[in-house]
């Protein structure tokens, strides 16, 4: 068996098959060699054990759990968002502590162009040890000396130039650009560094040099250079893996399961640190003579314990003692060694690398062992390849169990069956040993077989990744301030609905004068609200918005209400009145068949839903069309004669049509039935509108001066003459011109269900394409009219944290039943209302517990909808639907205080208690 990739895992106890397996065997191979190679064999069940408990270790650390302290660190990065390919720009990355005793710069041009890649310019400088032993700003004046030097060189211009740090040691960081040194690895030993900020010192260093002005924009490890500069493929990459001197990996993790960071929303990168990692029950039975020597030999014994077994500094090395052991024992060199072989670092990665390779001669192994003053035999060469191959097969393999306990973490935390992932691969061990990327691969399939995983090598070294997370730093910056301008026109201040509410007013007062008014300020003839004391059968039909209802209300000591919807084909809506009339009679036969009622002729009231001039109770000349509708011949006509024609014209019913109401006054009856306090009916369904009880004295028009009567407001119009142009946005001039009453409206156009959905529709389409959503991609599917629907507000918004308004005086009240009969029952009735009661009806919101459920929410959406989102699209998608519907909420809550005002001032008190009855969709089911 050649491969162990492709090997396959016997289920229990058994060994994993080893790629020495398929090799000849040395002819004097005996007992002592099987035992020795024997213990870096791994069973299938010690890798799920180590995968297991490092997933419990990582989860631990997240919660952040202190005690007992968990074996790895998972240090959050501060990157937050993956590339979206659309990154250009030329940025220069410095590296430090990637390469050994080396400091790297580079140019790198990102073309925003998939596919397309311009090989950055790099330079290398050796840092002298006395720099890297000596003090700290004498460290960073060489890296911005090195840097300047290297920039001297590039003939492209250097304004703006924007710096991306790879800082590869252990750091706290606590922003983008903000990073603190825990202490220095790898032979760096620089005084004044450790605890310090290690951009600060980089930008002072800069700053003191002065030859350029460059901004330091993010520093990054090279776990996250990896995964960053991976190029896109069709899944996400979403993992960075490093194998080079030590080993660790990255991936992107939710934010809210970030305990230290404190932050519910989007996802974030962390460093797992898994070099650490060090589970005495899990790693101990794995761990063989060789590993306990090399631990005890090396810097910082019992530390690192994982990366020991795994890192490319120390596979040479359990190489090299394998080989030392195997040489005493005289299974080896004829029992021969050499000061090489028993000196510390003498057979480095490389020579390891190169000696397992399949592909190399017999000679180039023996010239290998020769350099090292042995004199190898025949059988020997493929002893040591055995050796190579063992030690770099399961350092694969626990890397492997590593990676496979990202993934299950990946899963674990978006809560899904399968996971498709890409994984960024890095460092020494993963370019250059020829078989560890397969055996990682296998291995992987194997313990993570729900997992559906592919292996991208990174690009440049990691080093277009740095630039990569510099340029997405600069792309989410200047994104979201080009979100904040266009959602600045939807964050209305006190004093603009303050306005608001005084031009409400001033256009009520004209309107009840008859002067020129975009509100019409409408009387309805409902002289009263309910006392309870109403009785009987009624009929009713609900004309106005979405559905047509014809319902059938018995009122006795209770209400029982029977009704049926029909629909209204928007070519009936929109063709003759005669087609229009016919067909709503037609519907009200068929309920009465289906009722029993045929023949019978109760009382029937009509709840129409438009602005109608009311001449008496069951009188109302439609002044015109809203919400979609646009019936010919209708506009001037009495309604209630329309319908009445069409009866005739049908001949086999007789009705007796007693009242015509406007839907907001029917909500107000509804709900005075409950609470004689409720003087106010708002509608925030399909359009709005709102109704009030007003002193007849005030009303012009209508005879009498004393006592009250409802005045149906028609709001929606409010603004039609221009005063509300200050407020207007260019999405909502898109959304009014698009409509079939362009100019009209104005005010229900920037609050009600028919409009939300579309504004918001308007505002991404704006944002994609200034390209801060969807990466820019315009399609065809949000083009579209109406495909965002106001419902989808609701559902993104239910799912964020409540942000409940003060406690309100006086109530609002949501319709239970149908409003109609009390408007019938009433007209017979000259009663005052009631004495006001005292008690307060909560407005209920259903809410749930965090903003992360609603960005899944979002992205279920626009999945739906085919948009290509990322993470960052659904939270900005998140914050365009709470604008628009704070606005809408805020216009509304405007409206209504200048009601209640008009109200209180009426009757010349100092405080009102007062109940408004409120219906429509949009204000039940919006939770906000
Ligand atoms: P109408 O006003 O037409 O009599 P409704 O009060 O039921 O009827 O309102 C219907 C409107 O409510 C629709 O135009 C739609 O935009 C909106 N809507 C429907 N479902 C929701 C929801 N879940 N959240 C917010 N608005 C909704």
């Amino acid at each position: 068996m050649d491969s162990i990739g492709s090997a396959g895992l016997r289920q229990g106890e058994e060994a994993l098959s080893h790629p020495e397996e398929g090799l000849p065997r040395p002819s004097d191979s005996s007992e002592l060699v099987q035992e020795c190679l024997q213990q870096f064999k791994v069973t299938r069940a010690q890798l799920q054990q180590i995968q297991a408990s490092l997933l419990g270790s990582m989860e631990q650390a997240l919660r952040g759990q202190a005690s007992p302290a968990p074996a790895v660190r998972m240090l959050p990065t501060y990157v937050g968002s993956t590339p979206h390919g659309t990154e250009q720009g030329d940025f220069v990355v410095l590296e430090l502590g990637a390469t050994g005793a080396s400091l790297r710069v580079l140019w790198v041009t990102l073309t925003g162009i998939e596919g397309h890649r311009v090989e950055p310019r790099s330079q290398e400088f050796v840092i002298p040890q006395a720099v890297m032993l000596g003090a700290g700003q004498q460290l960073f004046d060489f890296a911005a000396h090195c840097l300047s030097e290297f920039l001297d060189a590039q003939p492209m211009s250097k304004q703006g130039l924007q710096l991306g740090f790879s800082f590869s040691f252990p750091c706290h960081q606590t922003g983008l650009d903000r990073s603190t040194l825990i202490s220095w690895t790898k032979g760096f030993r620089c005084s004044g560094v450790e605890g310090q900020d290690v951009v600060q010192l980089l930008r002072d260093a800069i700053q003191r040099h002065g030859a350029y002005n460059i901004d330091v924009v993010a520093v990054v490890n090279d776990t996250v250079g990896t995964m960053m500069g991976c190029e896109l493929g069709a899944r996400p990459c979403e993992v960075g893996l490093v194998v080079d001197t030590g080993t660790n990996a990255c991936y992107m993790e939710e934010a809210r399961h970030v305990a230290v960071l404190d932050e519910d929303r989007g996802r974030v990168c962390v460093s797992v640190e898994w070099g650490s990692f060090s589970d005495a029950g899990a790693l101990g039975p794995v761990l063989t003579t060789f590993d306990h020597t090399l631990d005890h030999e090396s810097l910082n014994p019992g530390a690192q314990r994982f990366e020991k077994m795994i890192g490319g500094l120390y596979l040479g090395e359990l190489v090299r003692l394998v080989l030392a052991h195997l040489a005493r024992r005289g299974v080896l060199f004829g029992g021969g060694t050499s000061p090489a072989l028993l000196s510390r670092g003498s057979i480095l990665l490389e020579h390891v690398a190169e000696m397992e390779d399949p592909s190399a001669g017999a000679a180039r192994v023996h010239a290998i062992l020769q350099d090292l003053g042995l004199s190898p035999g025949a059988s020997d060469v493929e002893l040591v390849q055995h050796v190579c191959a063992a030690v770099c097969t399961r350092a694969a393999q626990l890397c492997a169990a590593a990676l496979a306990a990202v993934l299950s973490r990946l899963q674990h935390g978006r809560e899904q069956q399968t996971l498709q992932v890409a994984v960024a691969t890095g460092g020494r061990v993963c370019e250059r040993h020829p078989r560890f990327c397969s055996i990682l691969q296998g291995t992987v399939m194997l313990l993570a077989p729900e997992c559906d995983v592919s292996f991208i090598p990174s690009v440049d070294g990691g080093g277009r990744g740095v630039a990569m997370v510099t340029a997405v730093a600069a792309r989410l910056a200047a994104h979201r301030r080009l979100l904040e301008e266009t959602l600045a026109p939807f964050r209305l201040n006190h004093d603009q609905l303050a306005a608001v509410q005084a031009q409400m007013r001033k256009a009520m007062v004209k309107g009840l004068r008859g002067e020129a008014s975009s509100l019409r300020m409408l009387p309805t003839f409902v002289r009263a609200t309910p006392d309870g004391s109403e009785r009987g059968d009624f009929l009713a039909l609900d004309l106005g918005g979405t559905n047509f209802r014809v319902l059938l209300v018995r009122v006795t000591t209770g209400v029982q209400i029977t009704s049926q919807i029909y629909s209204i084909p928007e070519s009936v809506a929109q063709g003759s009145g005669k087609q229009l009339f016919d067909h709503i009679v037609d519907c009200i036969m068929d309920f009465q068949q289906k009722q029993g009622l045929s023949g019978q002729s109760l009382p029937l009231g009509f709840t129409f839903s438009f602005p109608c001039r009311q001449l008496g109770l069951d009188q109302g000349i439609l002044l015109n069309w809203t919400k979609g509708f646009n019936a010919s011949d209708c506009e001037g006509q009495d309604v209630v004669n329309l319908l009445r024609e069409a009866i005739t014209r049908r001949q086999a019913v007789e009705l007796n049509v007693v009242a015509i109401v406007n839907d907001t006054v029917g909500t107000m009856m509804s709900c005075g039935y409950e609470d004689p306090r409720c003087e106010i009916g708002l509608i925030v369904g399909t359009g709005t509108n709102a109704c009030y009880m007003e002193e007849l004295r005030n009303v012009a028009g209508v005879p009498g001066d004393s006592g009250r009567m409802c005045i149906n407001m028609e709001w929606g119009a409010f603004g039609d003459d221009g005063s509300l142009a200050m407020l207007s946005t260019c999405f909502d001039a898109s959304v009014d011109q698009a409509s079939i009453n362009p100019g009209k409206q104005r005010f229900e156009k920037m609050i009600s269900g028919m409009y939300l959905g579309e504004i918001v529709r308007h505002i991404l389409l704006h944002l994609t394409s200034l390209g801060v959503l969807f990466r820019g991609q315009q399609t065809q599917r949000l083009q579209t009219r109406d495909i965002f629907k106001t419902k989808f507000l609701s559902e993104i918004e239910r799912c964020l944290r409540p942000t409940l308004p003060p406690p309100l005086q006086g109530a609002f009240l949501s319709t239970v039943g149908d409003c109609w009969p009390w408007v019938v029952a009433r007209s017979a009735l000259e009663d005052e209302v009631g004495e006001a009661m005292t008690h307060l009806f909560a407005l209920s919101s259903s809410l749930a517990p965090s903003d992360s459920l609603a960005l899944r929410q979002v992205r279920a959406i626009l999945e739906d909808l085919g948009l290509p989102l990322t993470s960052d699209d659904a939270l900005m998608v998140l914050e365009v639907c709470q604008a628009v519907s704070q606005r809408a909420a805020q216009l509304c809550g405007a409206g209504v205080a200048a009601v209640v005002e008009k109200i209180r001032e009426n009757r010349g008190l100092e405080k009102l208690a007062v109940s408004v009855g409120v219906d429509g969709t949009l204000y039940k089911l919006h939770p906000q």
